[in-house]
């Protein structure tokens, strides 16, 4: 099945205004590189100014609240991102998973929220270091993705990151046969769920990918393009991974 790839920054808690010109950057060589889905979360404080220079780059956020809307002081609804800009949003990112307590239950329910305002998901899974160590990853990941699907999972709205904690800003990866093990494996338990769906699914590598290993990451077969946090915060890091994915 030929998927086109996509390429997704994640800054994080990263980027004033002064970096709109990274972004800028960014959505011209998107729009050099057709083949390529090339696109940025940003913090939801740049949406909006983002939306209006990002060129062939979407914009996107790092989260949602499940709710329409409510007394959840500090957080944003789906609605309020798609009024912003966004057309897409994160959701189940390890660091909020571990920082504020999501469960899977609770990112299934973010993505449909997105979903019914309009944003496509892209939804993170990733094991651990100790769970990698115990030999049961490709397992356990699998099982925390059919967890975490929203129901009416379908390719032309949803895609999957796969995430190892333990690669994330850190410079490590794992070995290629890894990665095209659990890709596999997520493939697999996405079939057992939505079918032939599954095969159009993309499927995320992320986790230290930046301009050296994207090209080996992303001729893995089942890995269908990136999820990139430190490597997408400026136009000169983030170029050679976009460029890897045409
Ligand atoms: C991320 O947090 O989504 C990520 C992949 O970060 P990094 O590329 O910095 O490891």
């Amino acid at each position: 099945m030929d998927r086109r790839k996509l390429v997704v920054g994640n800054w994080k808690m990263n980027g004033l205004a002064a970096q709109l010109g990274e972004v800028e950057a960014i959505g011209a060589f998107a729009a050099a590189h057709p083949s390529v889905d090339v696109g940025l979360c940003l913090p939801a404080t740049l949406i909006a100014q983002a939306s209006a220079v990002s060129g062939a780059a979407f914009i996107g956020a790092q989260d949602c609240h499940m709710k329409d809307s409510g007394a959840h002081t500090g957080c944003l609804s789906a609605a309020m991102l798609t009024e912003a800009g966004a057309t897409s949003t994160i959701v189940g990112h390890s660091e909020r998973r571990e920082d504020q307590g999501e469960s899977d239950a609770d990112v299934a329910a973010k993505a449909l929220a997105a979903r019914a305002a309009g944003l496509k998901v892209i939804l993170c899974v990733g094991e651990s270091l100790a769970v990698r160590d115990a030999g049961d990853a490709e397992a356990v990941v699998s099982r925390q993705l059919l967890a975490s699907l929203p129901d009416g999972a379908a390719a032309d709205w949803l895609a999957i990151a796969y995430e190892p904690i333990w690669a994330i800003g850190t410079g490590r990866i794992p070995t290629m046969d890894a990665v095209a093990a659990m890709h596999a494996a997520l493939r697999a338990a996405l079939a057992t769920r939505i079918g032939t769906q599954a095969d159009g699914m993309r499927i995320l590598y992320g986790g230290s990918m930046n301009g050296d290993n994207a090209a080996e990451l992303m001729a893995i077969a089942d890995v269908d393009g990136g999820l990139v946090g430190g490597a997408s915060l400026t136009a000169a890091k983030f170029a050679p991974v976009i460029e890897a994915a045409g």
